[in-house]
């Protein structure tokens, strides 16, 4: 991948603020979780939390009326914002 490439998608992506977690070191490289290797983030809680993700079960999901799939499927909330994001690990 060409940097001009990563520079325009990120654009795209709308990945503005350099990352809080890996600061742009050698993102590819570290595979931050935060950026998710982009090296950026964008604006908000991605940009000023430094996430701590926690799994919330099935249950635990559904007792807070957030969307879980199943089996394959994992929710995590961050133990510091709030933050959700979700995962499928079956593709
Ligand atoms: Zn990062
Ligand atoms: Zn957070």
């Amino acid at each position: 991948m060409s940097t001009e490439w990563i520079i325009e998608n990120r654009e795209l992506l709308g990945l503005t603020v350099l990352c809080p977690c890996c600061h742009d070191e050698v993102p590819e490289t570290i595979r931050c979780s935060q950026c998710v290797g982009w090296g950026y983030v964008r604006p908000g809680l991605d940009a000023t939390c430094i996430h701590e993700w926690k799994e919330l079960t099935q249950a635990a999901a559904k007792s807070l009326g957030i969307y879980h799939a199943g089996m394959c499927y994992h929710v995590y909330i961050c133990t510091e914002c709030g933050k959700i994001k979700s995962e499928d690990s079956s593709g």
